[in-house]
């Protein structure tokens, strides 16, 4: 079971609806969008490299 953390609202992920990548930019930021934060295409920012993104 997959579990984190929505980078945008901070919801915790569980469950169906999100997803998690690696940063595009760094490659080592692991990001998590939950559902409505891709609904609403809100942006993201890697904590490893700061870079953001929708
Ligand atoms: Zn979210
Ligand atoms: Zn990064």
């Amino acid at each position: 079971m997959i579990t984190g953390q929505c980078t945008s609202c901070g919801l915790r992920l569980a469950g169906k609806g999100f997803t998690t990548f690696k940063c595009p930019a760094c490659g080592e930021g692991s990001i998590g969008r939950c559902e409505q934060c891709r609904d609403q295409a809100v942006s993201y920012k890697c904590d490893k490299c700061g870079f953001q993104g929708p």
